[in-house]
């Protein structure tokens, strides 16, 4: 047995690779508040040209992003719409209300998409009694369904509900890529009908931080702002910039090995008699019901920790796996051994 942690527990442990560390060295910098770094301006650029958009502005998380996205889009008192199991609604410190003061209308995703008419039921009327409702937002791949890209159809469908009662579309893409590469279609298109766009260069695409923030012109200068408010405004920040370049460059394209390495991962516990559906596993997440086998996530996960296989207990029953860059289908093929010779 090997020595070495096999760590699933998210694509946010890639470590920078030795390019992106000589790219920091080499970067041209300059104060960014004052809008003097070109390696920023060259990422905010190459940003807003992948995802088809006017603009583009690096923030220092995924987080930050769809928080500025939020202030940006909306004002105190109004409401979204999302789905329940959201990122933005579960794992951000609940800042969509404290930092924005927005309410959210959170509709049933379990399977990761939000039915179309129940969006639509969720815009309120103009009453006097009511908040108006001014945003929706949408999360591709969805993170806690299991990695679920979420169709170009469903995109388009779920924006025209929300123009049609005036509503503007954020997206948090923190793992957009990997929906785009898994629905093997432009990451331009799947984003076209959303107003605005955040992404993680700090999850598969193996930069050490940031995201970045894309929509109109007029969009990212009002964000540029509400980010400076949030204490997101970097100074030489060309030098955590410079990698996100290569992540963008040079990361993308490899995404589909992760993707074949869950694919491997679930094929394999199928193969030694999980109740696990191949099918509902197409990016880099999976997730498996540990009720099963009578036991809760933490204990399972306690036990594959000792035997260096690091996971993520989500909930009760609930365990997740993530692939990246440093999992190789040779760990993936030592975590079914575990399971075969000492989990079963
Ligand atoms: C990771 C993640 C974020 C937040 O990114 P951080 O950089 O960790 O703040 C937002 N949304 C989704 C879906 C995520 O998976």
């Amino acid at each position: 047995m090997g020595s070495k942690t096999i760590d699933l527990r998210s694509d946010t442990v890639t470590t920078p690779t030795d390019e992106m560390r000589e790219a920091m060295k080499d970067a041209e910098v300059g104060d960014d508040v004052l809008g003097e770094d070109p390696t920023v301006k060259e990422l905010e650029d190459l940003s807003a040209r992948k995802m088809g958009k006017e603009a583009g502005l690096f923030v220092t998380s995924g987080t930050q992003g769809n928080i500025t996205s939020l202030l940006t889009h909306t004002e105190p008192g109004e409401e979204m719409i999302m789905g329940k199991h959201c990122h933005i609604f579960r794992y951000e410190v609940g800042g969509y209300s404290s930092l924005a003061g927005l309410s959210a209308n959170t509709l049933d995703d379990s399977d990761g998409y939000m039915e179309i008419s129940s969006i639509r039921n969720a815009v309120r009327e103009e009453n006097i009694h009511h908040p108006v409702t001014s945003l929706l937002c949408l999360e591709n791949t969805h993170n806690v369904a299991g990695g679920v890209p979420l169709d170009i159809d469903y995109m388009e469908k779920a924006c025209e509900i929300a123009r049609e009662d005036d509503l503007n579309v954020h997206l948090d893409g923190a793992r957009i890529f990997n929906a785009s590469t898994a629905l093997g279609i432009e990451v331009s298109d799947l984003v076209e009908p959303v107003d605005s766009i955040q992404f993680c260069l700090s999850k598969g695409l193996s930069a050490p931080v940031g995201s970045m923030l894309v929509g109109t012109e007029e969009f990212i200068e009002r964000a540029r702002k509400n980010r400076k408010r949030l204490g997101g405004g970097m100074r030489q920040a060309g030098v955590i910039a410079a990698p996100g370049m290569i992540s963008l460059e040079k990361m993308v394209d490899r995404l589909e090995e992760d993707h074949a390495n869950a694919r491997r991962l679930v094929e394999g516990l199928k193969e030694l008699g999980v109740d696990i559906d191949p099918d509902r596993f197409k990016t880099n997440i999976v997730m498996m019901d540990t009720s099963q086998f009578g036991m809760k996530a933490e204990k399972l996960r306690t036990k594959l920790e000792e035997k260096n296989i690091l996971t993520l207990a989500l909930e009760k029953n609930s365990m997740r796996f993530v692939t990246h860059r440093e999992i190789t289908s040779e760990d993936i093929d030592e975590v079914l051994d575990v399971f075969e010779n000492e989990i079963f």
